[in-house]
């Protein structure tokens, strides 16, 4: 930031404002996380000048032998990181991934089934104002009562609808999610299993949660969420005849030049996430998950599915005054930076909700661990019922607690 604030003070300002806010407060936004100094460096690199249209061994320019060791790279390891046989690093985000992958494998107007969006699925898997929505005929799914996925009743509807696609994964959902199941429900009906792991991969990265590789067809990603790397997507399969179409669907078919700056970084974090360490850091995410859920619940709120067995976990604020919005204006205002969420059966509308969303990835990252989950828990559920009179005293607490564990030092 020195740099850019010495030539641009104006927008250099306004990085130091961001940088501070990201120090003060605690960060729980789910799909968040903090990258290491040497994947930020990979970002702000001489590589951002590069044109590299194709594949490595295959490009439309000229000059690009460095930058093939480079994405070569990233390959390599993303293949060994997640057993994979075939990757395609350039998609410059996870919806460019889920667009290529579509691209790929469906034709315009085929019937594809994916996880409701206000039930915790992506806008990417069939939202009508997503493209998705709007070039393929999505028919969503979702989770029972219980706010759990129901594989019998999912196999009942599968049955019915012959989808060609059945697209796994959510952005909301805080259980695991079985995919040996699911691939048996999906090719017992002729239909691709695309699994869209984005915010799980960290998990599944560090032994944490069942890998989809083994059983999907296809397994899209980003880079950014529990697998700490720079914002960006990844596909992956063991299927050389979709890993071609694939490729062609990235480029040309729905992307330009790559970004070799980002795709350094990417090969940079799946370098960090094959050391031992990372195993250690996804096992930390999911106890630290653990601990805020149990925490959250001795002060009786309630969470959705009554708790996680991943990264995340929802408040359900459906009995209470407070809504979604007003709990996110709320911890704002405190240092504390989650998103409204739609619950399971949401009578609010999705502007307002009646859930707040929240992931423990980046407060690990922070070196945050049980007691200090304690202590969010008790500033969350002060800011539900105890707001007007604790305000001052909570953000005292928070500012507390982030100086304890500085960031980019
Ligand atoms: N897929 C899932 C499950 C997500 O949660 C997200 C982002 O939140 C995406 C895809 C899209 O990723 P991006 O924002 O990089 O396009």
């Amino acid at each position: 930031i020195g740099m850019v604030n010495a030539a641009d003070p104006e927008l250099g300002a306004a990085m130091e404002r961001e940088l501070t806010r990201q120090r003060e407060n605690i960060e729980l936004i789910a799909s968040e996380n903090i990258v290491s100094p040497a994947v930020m460096a990979a970002m702000g690199s001489v590589l951002t000048n590069k044109y590299a249209e194709g594949l490595p061994g295959k490009r439309y320019y000229g000059g690009c032998v460095y930058v093939d060791e480079v994405e070569n790279i990233a390959i390599q390891r993303a293949c060994q990181l997640f057993g994979a046989k075939y990757a395609n690093v350039q998609p410059h985000s996870g919806a460019q991934a889920n667009l290529a992958v579509y691209f790929a494998l469906l034709e315009l107007g085929d019937t594809v089934m994916g996880m409701d969006l206000s039930q915790g699925g992506h806008l990417t898997h069939g939202s009508p104002v997503n493209m998705s929505g709007k070039n393929y005929h999505f028919i969503s799914y979702g989770v029972g009562a219980d706010g759990v996925i129901d594989y019998v009743e999912l196999e009942k509807q599968v049955r019915k609808v012959r989808p060609k696609m059945l697209v796994a994964g959510a952005s909301a959902y805080p259980r695991a999610i079985d995919f040996e199941k699911l691939a048996e429900i999906a090719h017992g009906y002729g239909a691709y299993l695309m699994v869209d792991m984005a915010h799980i991969a960290g998990l599944v990265a560090g032994g944490q949660h069942q890998s989809p590789v083994p059983y999907a067809d296809v397994v899209t990603t980003t880079t950014h969420k529990t697998l700490r790397g720079p914002r960006g997507g990844l596909i992956l399969t063991n299927n050389p005849i979709i890993a071609k179409r694939i490729n062609s669907a990235v480029f040309p078919g729905t992307q330009g030049g790559p970004l070799e700056h980002v795709i350094a970084a990417k090969a940079v974090c799946f370098g960090e996430a094959l050391k031992p360490e990372f195993k250690e850091y996804a096992r930390k995410i999911v106890e630290n998950a653990q601990a805020l859920a149990t925490a959250l619940q001795q002060r009786g709120v309630k969470l959705v599915s009554g708790g996680t067995d991943n990264h995340l976990m929802l408040i359900d604020l459906r009995d209470e005054e407070c809504t979604g919005k007003d709990l996110e204006q709320r911890l704002d205002s405190v240092h504390i930076t989650a998103n409204k969420n739609t619950v399971p059966g949401e009578t609010r509308s999705p502007f307002v909700t009646s859930g707040v969303r929240l992931g423990t990835p980046a407060v690990t990252t922070r070196g945050m661990g049980a007691a200090e989950m304690q202590v969010i828990a008790d500033c969350i559920a002060d800011c539900i019922w105890h707001y007007a009179e604790k305000k001052d005293e909570i953000s005292e607490r928070v500012l507390r607690l982030t100086r304890e564990f500085p960031l980019y030092q």
